[in-house]
Formats: structure tokens, sequence, C-alpha cells
């Protein structure tokens, strides 16, 4: 077969570090759960119990938005009011279309902290404008995740805090129990519209807590049995 020749070099693909392996996690999509846990949803206005009247929803990122923990990123354009959220992030390792929640956890490969990174003042004019969220979420540098962990003995994780810190002031301390939505429910939900695929990454949801960074915040979150992460906001551009 003929190699392809490009106009320009293509993209390196995205790939992430996985604990105790040389081999990279390559990356295929990132989706993100909005409003997993009830008390991040009341603070963000929505009002009763989420999961009483509703399905999960999505929304999706980039893969070029992928940072690795450590990281300085720049303060990005178009905001002024730029929200960390810190989730545990589910990596897929196996396919998967209209999954039961008894085979969901066949797809998960390892978890990852990550921060799920929010223009927030683009949201809300988003949301009360009944527009897409892409501006306020989808965005260079908006999603920062840790190395993963491979699930092994980790199993399906149904319990366990996750924190984070801001120049270590603790600013979120949820525990994954409180997912409106857990993993297998979450696996099961999306594979009846994706046929999800290994290097699938899915971002759970932030407890409640979240809040504005400024340039020169350094963040430090931590889930138990999964690990760190850490991101500095630089200048802006
Ligand atoms: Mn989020």
């Amino acid at each position: 077969m003929t190699q392809a020749t490009y106009l320009w070099n293509p993209p390196a693909v995205v790939s992430l570090p996985v604990i105790g392996s040389t081999a990279r996690y390559p990356v295929n999509r990132i989706f993100c759960v909005g409003r997993n846990y009830q008390a991040h949803a009341i603070e963000m206005g929505m009002k009763g119990v989420v999961k009483a009247t509703s399905r999960p929803f999505y929304f999706t990122k980039t893969p070029s938005s992928l940072v690795e923990s450590g990281a300085t990123i720049p303060y990005p354009p178009g905001t002024a009011d730029f929200h960390y959220e810190m989730e545990l992030v589910v990596a897929l390792g196996a396919p998967g279309f209209r999954v039961s929640e008894a085979d969901a956890e066949k797809l998960i490969h390892g978890y990852a902290a990550g921060l799920d990174m929010t223009r927030r003042d683009l949201q809300a004019i988003a949301r009360d404008a009944g527009r897409p969220w892409d501006l306020s979420k989808n965005f260079e540098n908006a999603a920062i995740c840790s190395p993963i962990v491979p699930a092994g003995e980790l199993g399906v994780l149904d319990r366990g805090a996750i924190t984070l810190a801001v120049n270590g002031v603790t600013r979120q301390a949820g525990d994954l129990s409180q997912l409106i939505w857990n993993i297998r429910e979450i696996i099961a939900d999306l594979s009846q519209f994706y046929h999800l695929q290994p290097g699938d990454l899915i971002y759970t949801g932030t407890p409640e807590g979240v809040g504005a960074v400024k340039t020169g915040d350094h963040l430090s979150g931590h889930i138990d049995r999964v690990g760190d992460i850490t991101l500095t906001i630089g200048a802006a551009e």
C-alpha cells in the first residue's frame, strides 16, 4: 500500500502515562458527565433531586485539549471566570455498545484524577440562551489528567475521597459514593448512544465547591486509590 502523504505533519497521538507501564494510553475521545453530584447540581442552580427527574447528560472535549498533570497552562482567552472542577476519570480499554450495567466493568482499563476546566461565565451565557457549551468546556488546555492507574484489583470504584485544594486551601471535598450516576450506570448509558472504544476517557462529574482561579494559583487534587493531580495557572496570553 502506498503511504499517504499530508500537506503538513498531522497532530501527534494524544496519550497519557500509565502507572507501572512504559507503554502510554492513547486517547480516543473525551466524554464528560454534567451535574453528577447532587450538591454541585444545586450550586449550579438546579432544584430538586436530579436522578428522579432525568437521565445523565454529556458534553465532550477535543482530545487536543488534554494536558498532563503537573503542567502550567495560560489563563485562557475570552473569560473572566475560569473555574476548576475536580473529577474522577474512567479510562476505557475495551469496546462496548449497548452494554448492561453488569458488563460495564469489562470496558474499564483504569482510572485517573482529572480537572474539567471551565469558562463559567461563557457556560452561564450558553445555558441561558439554550446554546451549546463548547466555548465554555471545549477549548485549549481545558482537560487536565493524571497518569492512569490500572483498574486491576480496584474493580469498579464505588467510594473514596475526592478533594481539591487551591494554594493549599481545600475547596472541594466529596466522596465517589455521592455520584448520582455511578460508573456502571454511566458506561451502560453512554454505550446506548456511542460505540465506546479503547482510549475513550469519561470525566464523571465534580463535587460541590467549584470556584474561580487566577494567574499564579496552584491546584492540587487527590482521589483515594487513584492518585494526585496538580496544575498551575500561568499568565494570560
Ligand atoms: Mn465537570
